[in-house]
């Protein structure tokens, strides 16, 4: 078999595995790349392979920066099925549509400015219409049933535990008389999260290719999470500000709502208004409630037995058009904005980071990964100056990090993971998905252990096994 390391590699966004097994070739993962303007265009314009010799393509879940690109690689001659679980398949279709929005947005923009300078149109990555053709390819499966995909070659979806519909992949793979189990564990999400079950490991393996965004880091207790949510919204409250949570419409922002329903109904946190502010949260949020066989017990209980909706509550309002979130910006009482992108890379948190910055009372709380060079990392590192659609604007308010929120398991979750796969039998162990240090780390941990050929794999690298 041949691994080919496509994208997300020596890095967190991006990915792109390709598997040629028994001559099939098989994508697990079509995700954008996220980072500086000009490089993403260029990275997520061409692929490194012909997509029209792809024969199927795996998704573990529906972020973008694993599924961004498969309307790309549709335009680009890709015919074959997607693997998905039923969720993912649904969230696809809401982030998918976004994201072609977003490009056509950003194409129409660099097209006038080039005008200006005489220079010819910019063609968007893709459009509507592209995402349109690509959305019949896709096949909703069960979680735990292994689903034939290739000749010698079953695919078993586990719950991943990281955000609704996602997966870790089991490949059974029979080549050349033997067979092996490969794991790509896609994002690992975390133990006792609210509304998702704990992640369903991948074991037994041979063959790993596991995701290490926090390879080098520890989360602090997460039993803690809800207390000091509570006690930031009491302190900003008092203090008549604003917060602000850049948030990633999908997942974090159903995390935070379910929490803050919790807080408000135990009387925890003051009677102040909140605002989901994302058409696209509106929708994945709907999509949520569609597929209860996602969610753990508490939330089966909340959900299906006592007929609560653990998404809407009466101080909770959902904004929709253009025109209320501008109104937004008037608001003179404290209150809480919820808002994508998670890592301010574009969508409408960017014009309320603008009114929010400026002033000492108000608060931008960050609660989930942002990759290097993005607005959201220079915000978090403290830079005192950034630049916001064009403008630099000085940072006055309170920047806060949460880390309880996080999708990603930990060092020690990571290890506790590969724990499921004994040292004797794994042979091969690709990091994937993680900056350099986060994966130096965990390699390091992994040979302690005693576990062999741990890899660090460069793009485009490929390896034979
Ligand atoms: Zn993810």
């Amino acid at each position: 078999m041949q691994i080919e390391f496509m994208g997300g590699a020596q890095t967190v966004t991006g990915s792109q595995h390709l598997l040629t097994i028994n001559g099939s070739r098989i994508l697990v993962e079509c995700g954008l790349f996220q980072g500086r303007r000009q490089e993403s265009r260029e990275r997520n314009q061409s692929f490194l392979f012909d997509p029209a010799g792809i024969d199927t393509l795996l998704l573990t879940h529906a972020h973008i920066d694993h599924s961004g690109n498969i309307p790309n690689l549709v335009k680009r001659g890709f015919r074959g099925p997607i693997y998905a679980t039923a969720a993912t398949v649904d969230l696809c279709e809401v982030l998918l549509r976004d994201s072609a929005h977003i490009h056509e947005q950003d194409a129409a923009y660099l097209s006038k400015e080039n005008k200006k300078e005489g220079l010819p149109p910019v063609e968007a990555l893709y459009t509507t219409a592209d995402v349109e053709a690509a959305l019949p390819l896709f096949r909703g499966v069960e979680y735990s049933e292994a689903v034939p995909i290739a000749k010698g070659i079953s695919a078993t979806f586990q719950d991943a535990g990281h955000i609704l519909g996602s997966a870790g992949i089991l490949f059974e793979i029979e080549e050349n008389g033997k067979t092996r189990r490969l794991g790509i564990t896609g994002d690992i999400g975390r133990t006792k999260q609210p509304i998702l079950r704990d992640p369903n490991r991948l074991r037994e393996l041979d063959i790993m290719l596991m995701e290490c965004t926090y390879g080098s880091r520890l989360h602090p207790h997460s039993a803690d999470a809800t207390e000091e949510l509570a006690k930031v919204i009491r302190k900003v409250h008092q203090r008549g500000g604003r917060i602000l949570i850049p948030s990633f419409a999908v997942g974090r922002t159903q995390t935070l709502v379910y929490m803050l329903h919790k807080l408000y109904i135990q009387n925890r946190i003051p009677d102040l208004p909140i605002y989901v502010d994302s058409p696209m949260a509106f929708e994945a949020t709907q999509i949520f409630r569609r597929h209860p066989e996602c969610f753990d017990r508490e939330m089966q209980r909340t959900f299906l037995r006592d007929r609560q909706d653990p998404f809407g509550f009466a101080r909770l309002k959902y904004i929709r058009s253009a025109e209320q979130s501008k109104e937004l910006n008037d608001l003179k009482s404290p209150h809480i904005i919820l808002s994508a992108s998670g890592m301010c890379e574009g969508g409408r948190v960017l014009h309320h980071l603008i009114h929010t910055l400026p002033s000492p009372e108000n608060m931008v709380l960050f609660v989930g990964y942002a990759a290097q060079d993005t607005l959201a990392r220079k915000l978090m590192d403290g830079d005192q100056n950034v630049p916001i659609l064009g403008h630099m604007h000085s940072v006055n308010c309170e920047i806060n990090v949460m880390e309880y929120f996080s999708g990603h398991a930990d060092q020690n979750e990571l290890l506790e993971y590969a724990g499921y796969s004994s040292p004797d039998r794994l042979e091969h162990v690709f990091l994937i998905h993680g900056e350099p240090d986060s994966a130096a780390a965990l390699q390091e941990k992994l040979e302690e252990r005693g576990y062999r050929n741990v890899h660090y794999p460069e793009l485009g690298e490929t390896v034979e096994i």
